[in-house]
């Protein structure tokens, strides 16, 4: 928080909206809303039968008592000064996943719109569509995404060496 370039740290809600403002130079927060959308959000901590996805899911994942040890904290009311300063962090949008875009026959030669073989080009991994939903199914499975791209990589080296 103290050196990242997109922490923001503030003691008050309104300070920390004035900051997040001047770190992009341009006046995008509008205070008021957004201190009306956490009071609603913390307005909730005290319903036990909230209708807040957050919150309801927050709860949720606190009953398995893995998660709730080590990864979902208890959730507070997050303009209630005892809980700390607050804290907004910049998204910077990256796309996480591409699930492919050039089709491919199984010796990674890629194929035109007719399906016929563009002769000398290749592709493997996620770029031909093999990272989680290739060999996978058509699903993008967490987590099985390096392995076929390694895999078609290797079968792609291999077919340059032979052809
Ligand atoms: C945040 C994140 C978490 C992930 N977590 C997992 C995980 O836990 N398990 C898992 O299995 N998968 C995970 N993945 C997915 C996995 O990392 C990718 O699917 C995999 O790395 C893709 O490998 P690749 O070689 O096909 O493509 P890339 O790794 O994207 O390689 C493409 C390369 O081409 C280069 N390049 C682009 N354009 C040009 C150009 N014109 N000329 C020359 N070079 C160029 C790029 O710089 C890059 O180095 C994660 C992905 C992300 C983003």
């Amino acid at each position: 928080m103290d050196q990242g370039e997109d922490f923001v740290v503030a003691n008050n809600l309104d300070d920390l909206v004035n900051k997040m403002n001047e770190l992009v130079d341009n006046s995008l927060l509008n205070k008021d809303e957004i201190k009306k959308q956490i009071e609603a959000r913390d307005r909730e901590l005290d319903n036990l039968f909230t209708k807040d996805l957050q919150v309801t899911a927050l709860r949720g994942s606190r009953f398995y008592r893995g998660d709730r040890l080590i990864r979902t904290a208890k959730p507070h009311k997050i303009l209630d000064p005892k809980n700390g300063p607050l804290i907004a962090v910049k998204l910077n949008i990256i796309s996480r996943k591409t699930l492919g875009g050039l089709q491919t026959n199984l010796s990674g030669q890629v194929l035109n719109s007719d399906g016929c073989v563009i002769k000398g080009l290749y592709a493997a991994g996620e770029t031909a569509g093999f990272g989680g939903g290739g060999v996978h199914g058509y699903r993008a499975l967490e987590g099985s995404f390096l392995g076929g791209c390694l895999f078609t990589g290797k079968i792609v080296g291999e077919n340059i060496r032979t052809s």
